[in-house]
């Protein structure tokens, strides 16, 4: 069950302002911060833009379009996004839950090395800081090392050993609840991890949906755990409610005396219901993009002038790259496991996980092609060109079967690759020349490789072992534009205004109580699924935060050069 958002469930602690603290999105930032501040004693609310899910609104495929995609302006209401810029195509959640509804629950710790790149480096002992946040994290999120092996991922194992790094092939850590191994899925029990305070839960099995949204009660999404706490002790979730404005009040221009935030309704064409509502503090935890994206357009209009110039600066795609193997005709259903069941590390930098979609789900087929490397541009396009063009004289069928929409998410296993190398583009914002009577979220600087040689050959050893056939991400040939589910930084955290937009701690420089906890602050390129990590430096933000009865409201970064800004 779970508890409604309707009305504020505690007494005022703060007349005359409607909240004490303003969360903006409720993905792993949001969440994490939602509860520990209501845990605090302050009355929360959390505002997020998308939809509440439950296993009765999931789609069941990815064909049911305007229950899995998000764009509300052409009447899609879903919890996935994907958004075109000109470095990179950047796919990410947006639900009550945030990306925990559609993400696929693989949760890792980054190696210790990443806190000592970025502009972060030094600012904390984050080596010494960060394991027992990382310890709660994983925790609240239930991580176990995943017992569900599909063939796909005994696929990914035969391919690592016949490259050579058997060794490092490993099972995937997962946010799921799982059945001890070899016992059947589907069993359901009342709370397995809050000692009684949490949702009944049913173990997971292996039906591979994870990305479309569990439609079994068995993946630990935020509104199993930490939003559905928070909830319960009495912080409120407005959903479908997006954030268009933050201003301090009262004409005070460092916050000190609060802030008032206005939302619309994000679903709804006409009659947006605007509202507004006051706060001594708020916490944006909209993701990277959507923080970016909300920030700049605070500062643009003069709402929070004072953000930092280096907002848009180093926004980081863990240098991914998303290929494949499609097996027409598989006798194997390799659209069974869950949806990242087991991963390996095929070179120091490289980092390869098999991804799938629920048997049916085969809308992402429309995206995939030939495998092709070289040289990005029209080298490139003319070389798929005549591969295309071989393979459909050669072997004419055989062609027909690999490109077929139906059956793709059974035949096929995606390949993620992530390299931990430092590579990272800008958003800045600006009227594009094709339509200059507004500003909008456009990338900058230099292209991001769109392939890894490494992980193409490794695909191509894949495919003859399953006797398939490697696939790339059509933009990504057309385009030269990677597609990442990992967007991160743009808000990064730095020791001063002018190298990042927070301090160590999460607060906006130039700015009393305000925060950002999400992917925004992530100053160094994990080369891991980042969510983990999110979750723990939220945490670790959080813990700074003093108890209600002992606040002052006077929460500002130690950089006040950039108060009198
Ligand atoms: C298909 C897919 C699979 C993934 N798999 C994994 C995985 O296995 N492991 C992993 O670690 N990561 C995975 N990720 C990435 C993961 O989902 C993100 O890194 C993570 O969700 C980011 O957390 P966050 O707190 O920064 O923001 P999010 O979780 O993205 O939450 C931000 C929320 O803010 C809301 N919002 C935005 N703007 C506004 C506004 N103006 N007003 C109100 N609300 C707003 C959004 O609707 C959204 O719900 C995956 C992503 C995708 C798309
Ligand atoms: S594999 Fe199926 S049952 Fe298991 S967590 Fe994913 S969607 Fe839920």
């Amino acid at each position: 069950m779970t508890p409604s958002s309707e009305g504020p469930a505690v007494p005022r602690q703060s007349e005359p302002y409607d909240f004490d603290f303003i969360v903006i999105g409720s993905g792993f930032g949001g969440s994490v911060s939602a509860l520990r501040l209501v845990e605090k004693g302050y009355k929360v609310a959390v505002m997020e833009m998308g939809r509440r899910w439950t296993p009765e609104n999931l789609p069941r495929t990815s064909w049911s379009l305007h229950r899995w995609f998000w764009r509300p302006g052409l009447a899609l209401r879903g919890f996935f996004n994907m958004r075109f810029f000109r470095h990179v195509t950047i796919l990410h959640g947006c639900a009550v839950g945030g990306g925990s509804i559609t993400y696929a629950c693989t949760l890792l710790r980054p190696p210790d090395k990443v806190w000592d790149n970025g502009y972060w480096a030094g600012l904390a002992d984050w080596k010494a800081d960060m394991p027992r946040h990382y310890d709660t994290a994983s925790r609240m999120l239930g991580i176990i090392e995943n017992k569900i092996l599909g063939p796909g991922d005994l696929l990914l194992k035969r391919a690592a050993e016949a490259a050579g790094v058997g060794d490092d092939f490993y099972r995937t850590h997962v946010g799921i609840f799982q059945s001890p191994e070899g016992q059947p899925g589907g069993q359901t029990v009342p709370d397995p991890f809050f000692g009684g305070e949490g949702p009944e839960r049913t173990t997971c099995n292996g039906c591979g949906g994870c990305m479309m949204g569990c439609r079994h009660g068995a993946k630990n999404t935020l509104d199993q755990n930490y939003l559905y706490l928070a909830e319960m002790r009495g912080a409120s979730v407005f959903a479908e409610t997006k954030v268009v404005d933050v201003r301090p009040l009262d004409g005070n221009p460092d916050g000190g005396d609060g802030y008032e935030v206005s939302t619309v309704k994000s679903t709804a064409f006409v009659n947006r219901d605007p509202r507004r509502f006051t706060c001594r503090a708020v916490v944006f935890s909209a993701s990277s993009l959507g923080t970016t994206e909300l920030l700049f357009r605070l500062k643009s209009r003069a709402s929070l002038p004072r953000i930092s110039d280096r907002l848009g600066k180093h926004i980081r795609t863990n240098s991914e790259s998303l290929i494949g193997v499609r097996v027409p005709g598989s006798r194997d259903d390799l659209s069974k496991g869950v949806a990242i069941g087991s991963g390996v590390y095929i070179d120091e930098h490289t980092h390869i996980e098999a991804v799938r979609y629920p048997a049916g789900s085969d809308a992402m087929s429309l995206w995939s092609t030939i495998l092709t490397g070289g040289r990005p541009g029209p080298a490139r396009i003319a070389l798929w060109l005549k591969n295309l063009w071989y393979s459909a004289l050669r072997h004419p069928i055989q062609t027909f079967r690999l490109f077929k929409p139906f059956g793709w998410a059974r035949e096929c296993v995606i390949l993620l690759c992530m390299q931990a190398l430092d590579a990272h583009i800008d958003m800045c914002w600006e009227r594009p020349w094709f339509w200059p009577f507004r500003k909008f979220l456009v990338s900058r600087g230099d292209k991001v490789p769109t392939y890894i040689p490494q992980a193409n050959e490794f695909a191509q050893k894949m495919a003859q072992l399953a006797g398939g056939t490697a696939m790339s991400m059509l933009p990504e040939i057309l385009f030269n534009v990677p597609g990442t589910a990992h967007c991160l930084g743009g808000c990064v955290i730095a020791s001063s205004a002018d190298k990042g937009v927070v301090d160590a701690r999460h607060r906006v420089f130039g700015y009393k109580n305000l925060y950002v906890c999400d992917g925004s602050v992530i100053a160094a390129n994990l080369g891991v699924n980042p969510s983990l990590t999110i979750t723990a430096l939220a945490e670790r933000a959080m813990s700074f935060i003093p108890p209600a009865a002992e606040t002052t409201w006077n929460d500002v970064s130690d950089a006040k050069e950039c108060l009198t800004a």
